[in-house]
């Protein structure tokens, strides 16, 4: 079989005025960025606002390997599949960053035949939005550090500083680095670290702005330090929020692609699913229900992370209601969580999938929880057995969840139309969505429901220093906020060791952070890695251009 990047090389784009016009957006309403990538201007979002909303699907997944089970394949699959039984759907995606394209898990765009493109330039700087995210963030970092240059009036403790500066790159040496040397007119010297760009909270903020305006009050609601008598200092005192929203004026507008089979695929966005939400922008996914029937989209990592975030932060945020949600699943996956090593994964074992089954047993009882109806996508490998693949299917028949084969990747559309009709026929079941905690429970309250309900845990442990954290978010009153916990995406405790469906176990919280501009406090649950490193062979040494700028080996 060919790579995903051959297939996409060989595939015939269409110009994405075409796809445009075909959702009926008009010509003023798009801003092309080449022949196949747009931004969708306000004038579109604003024509449309009092438009009935198409119904939202949610693909979201078992617990991963580290490879990744396919919900974005699946996505961009299914919303091909729509089409070929003759329904609108429009997909709504996440951005790719660059550090996975160059590390290890490779790139965001789908892959075999299902896939969004031009997926090199997805891949790689797309519109520059994240480049437009990197630099606001750094704009105020720089204007922080100026402050404290300049006399440092608030009275900024260089020791208590929480904004970081950030790059989209794996870039593990700048985990811990110290500024400011070099003499007075250098700087003041402090420890800094970077983060990488989809992990700070401007990202965050970008995901969760349903205007320019109100991206620019959030920005200036970022906690960015304290002072040495211990007060919280903001963006907005730095005066800083005007000058990084201006930043982000044109980065604000969704992305139109497109793709191999040319359904209109909105990306935009893209924040980490552990220490943030997961999920593309909420002005992609309130556009992309304005202009279809159906709106596709995903939320990072397993159903305890992202889909539990898209639901009980951006949902409840936003005021969307989902009408099915879709879980993906593979055999290999589920052997992994059956206790087989990764690289054994692709050899026949029912034993191993017998155990591990019971992980997706969790996700579907965890997503009916939330009183939307669900469905399975097997997602098929093609190398995967028959016996294996009629287990799952029994199983989820006697677990009574709706479910289809799903094998868009070979086969584009044409493989997800079984599923393409599931997700219809539930997406037309009463859907009672109900985020799992309210939102005047207290902060400890909140993250035990999550434990309990979604985690499987029988409580939840603070350390001291989470304690004095806690206390300090509930002083600024963060207590009304959701909370969004940054634990590994292998397990559903914060183990990853734990594989299956772990119980008898307890989470500790270490560590707690105000997204005080995003609106949510994160609660680390483990150590969650904010700049990643790169793996011994990365992927960009199999990366390379020729002449004509025709680029191979992104995966
Ligand atoms: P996720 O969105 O869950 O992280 P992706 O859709 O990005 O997963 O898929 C992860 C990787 O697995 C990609 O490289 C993709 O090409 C590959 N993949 C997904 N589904 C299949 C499949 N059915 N057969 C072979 N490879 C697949
Ligand atoms: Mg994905």
């Amino acid at each position: 079989m060919l790579t995903d990047i051959e297939i996409a090389q060989q595939a015939k784009l269409l110009p994405i005025a075409q796809v445009a016009s075909e959702l009926d957006i008009h010509e003023e309403e798009l801003e092309p960025y080449g022949r196949y990538k747009a931004k969708l201007n306000d004038s579109l979002y604003n024509r449309l606002a009092s438009k009935k909303d198409g119904k939202l699907i949610l693909v979201t997944a078992i617990n991963p390997t580290p490879a990744g089970e396919g919900k974005t394949t699946t996505t961009a699959g299914l919303g091909e599949a729509m089409k070929k039984i003759g329904k609108k759907a429009v997909i709504a995606l996440r951005e790719p960053s660059l550090g996975p394209v160059f590390g290890i898990k490779g790139g965001a765009a789908g892959g075999g035949y299902a896939q969004v493109v031009p997926m090199e330039d997805i891949n790689l700087h797309f519109t520059g939005d994240f480049h437009a995210i990197t630099s606001a963030n750094n704009l105020l970092c720089a204007m922080l550090d100026n402050h404290m240059q300049q006399g440092n009036v608030l009275g900024i403790d260089p020791r208590r500083i929480l904004i970081k500066r950030c790059l989209d790159m794996n870039d593990r040496a700048l985990r811990n680095i110290v500024i400011g040397l070099g003499g007075k007119m250098s700087g003041v010297p402090r420890e800094d670290s970077f983060c990488i760009t989809v992990a700070t909270e401007v990202m965050a903020i970008f995901c969760l702005a349903s205007d320019l305006l109100d991206l620019k009050e959030r920005l200036g609601k970022i906690l960015i330090a304290y002072t040495y008598e211990g007060a919280p200092v903001y963006a907005r005192d730095l005066k800083a929020e005007g000058a990084m929203a201006a930043l982000l004026k044109d980065a604000i507008y969704p992305n139109l692609v497109q793709t191999l089979e040319g359904t209109p695929v909105i990306m935009h966005g893209g924040p980490f699913a552990n220490i943030a939400h997961g999920c593309n922008s909420v002005r992609a996914t309130r556009l992309a229900l304005k202009l279809a029937d159906y709106c596709i989209t995903e939320a990072g990592f397993g159903s305890d992370l992202g889909a539990e975030k898209f639901l009980d932060i951006k949902c409840r945020l936003a005021g969307l209601k989902p009408n099915a949600i879709v879980i993906v699943a593979t055999a290999r996956a589920l052997k992994y969580n059956g206790g087989v090593p990764k690289d054994k994964t692709a050899l026949e074992n029912l034993d191993a999938l017998k155990k591990g089954i019971a992980n997706l047993g969790a996700h579907i009882s965890n997503m009916k929880k939330y009183g939307v109806p669900v469905v399975v996508a097997i997602n098929r490998f093609n190398n995967d057995f028959e016996a294996e693949l009629s287990y799952i299917e029994n199983y989820c028949r006697e677990n009574g969840a709706d479910f289809a084969l799903s094998e868009v990747f070979a086969k584009g559309g044409a493989g997800g139309v079984d599923l393409a009709r599931k997700v219809c026929e539930a997406a037309e079941k009463p859907s009672n969505f109900q985020p799992i905690y309210s939102a005047d429970s207290t902060i400890k309250q909140k993250i035990e429901c999550i434990a309990k309900e979604i985690y499987g845990a029988d409580g939840v442990d603070y350390t001291s220093q989470a304690e004095k954290a806690l206390r300090d978010i509930e002083a600024l009153g963060g207590d009304i906020l959701p909370v969004c916990i940054a634990k590994t995406q292998y397990s559903l405790s914060d183990n990853p060791a734990l594989l299956g469906r772990p119980a008898g176990f307890r989470i500790t919280i270490r560590d707690l952070r105000l997204s005080n501009g995003a609106g949510f406090v994160v609660a680390y649950a483990g150590d969650i890695l904010t700049m990643p490193g790169l793996p011994k062979v990365p992927s960009a040494e199999k990366i390379d251009v020729d002449a004509q700028g025709r680029i191979s080996g992104l995966f």
